[in-house]
């Protein structure tokens, strides 16, 4: 999960149109299409589904549909949605073709997932009202609505609520060059500058994701505004990332320290629980956020047993066992 400041950075930086969002130009291609068919039907959005990694760009996708189709954005995360009330109340309040974003949607309680059902197939609601013998349900009916769901775990979705998605779109990990572009852009938000090689150094680290990228950008972008008039070279952009702790393979000191934890156990796969416990990150931040890139990356791989270093893995370790950058001495 983001933090606050960086959920406020996101905002400022949003595309605000569909033209404005860099790459994954399937997703963009289906979501483009599936707007002007509704929009020419008078009709809202099939219910859509974005699953992929944190920070690739799910909300922005969710934001630019509502936009795209001059509907309102509500917004919602599935952990707060405790009661069936929470949801009914959020429903209550959209107009046709408004768009619901439920973000981690994957893990609403089944209670209120119940409720879900009928509201996206049906657009009605059965509220129970008393319980025993004088219990009774009454129907609302609600405006034809746009479900947007988030997930990062597509794997968790139960069938039932997979299966009423009309549009499933799973985003994938950027290349270098669109991260590029994408640092390009926020410079020119932010009012900084930016070298050529310095946003090539700053994308092939960002671990193929924009909200990486764009953190990145905002920590060299202090230090270019202290020490070189607000101008990022090769050498500011180096130095901002060496300052908070990222190496040349692009990884943090957690990455570090999960790649030390394995490699200490000598050879024996290690299970999410033991990494989370030495790295002292909870497992879903271990498994969202670091494990995917170490992953893609080539330095680990997950058997059945657990997860083991590779030949690459085992050479970011030094001769005593420890990550370069002696971090953990
Ligand atoms: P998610 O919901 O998948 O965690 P967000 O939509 O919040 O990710 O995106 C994180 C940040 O990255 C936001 O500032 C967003 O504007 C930016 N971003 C994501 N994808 C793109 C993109 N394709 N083009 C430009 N900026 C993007």
């Amino acid at each position: 999960m983001a933090a606050p400041e960086e959920r406020a950075l996101d905002r400022h930086l949003r595309p605000a149109s569909l033209e404005e969002f860099c790459g994954q130009p399937d997703v963009v291609r289906n979501l483009e299409l599936a707007i002007r068919a509704a929009r020419e039907r008078g009709e809202a959005v099939d219910h859509l589904l974005f699953s992929g990694l944190p920070g690739l760009g799910k909300t922005t996708l969710a934001h630019l549909v509502a936009h795209e189709s001059g509907a309102t954005l509500y917004e919602a995360s599935a952990p707060t949605l405790q009661r069936a009330a929470d949801l009914a109340g959020l429903l209550t309040r959209l107009e046709v073709r408004d768009v619901l974003f439920i973000d981690e949607i994957h893990r609403l309680a089944p209670a209120v997932e119940e409720y879900l059902y009928s509201a996206m197939e049906d657009f009605a609601l059965d509220i129970l009202l008393d319980q025993g013998p004088s219990a009774r349900s009454v129907r609302i009916d609600l405006p034809r609505f746009t479900l947007v769901g988030a997930t990062t775990r597509e794997g968790l979705l139960s069938a039932p609520l997979r299966s009423r998605f009309g549009i499933h779109e799973r985003l994938e990990p950027y290349d270098p060059a669109t991260l590029t572009r994408i640092l390009d852009r926020s410079a020119g938000i932010l009012g900084v500058g930016l070298d050529p090689q310095a946003a090539a150094y700053l994308a092939a680290r960002s671990r193929g994701t924009p909200r990486v990228a764009n953190r990145f950008l905002r920590r060299v972008r202090d230090l270019a505004q202290l020490e070189s008039d607000n101008h990022i070279d090769l050498d500011v952009a180096q130095e901002g990332l060496t300052r908070i702790g990222v190496d040349a393979h692009g990884l943090t000191r957690v990455d570090r320290l999960i790649v030390t934890t394995i490699g200490r156990a000598d050879g024996r796969a290690l299970g999410i629980k033991t990494i989370a416990a030495a790295v002292g990150e909870d497992e879903r931040t271990i498994e969202d956020v670091y494990e995917p890139h170490l992953l893609r990356e080539g330095f680990l791989v997950k058997t059945r047993q657990g997860r083991q270093l590779t030949n690459a893995g085992w050479a970011l370790l030094g001769e005593d066992g420890r990550a370069p950058g002696a971090l953990f001495a």
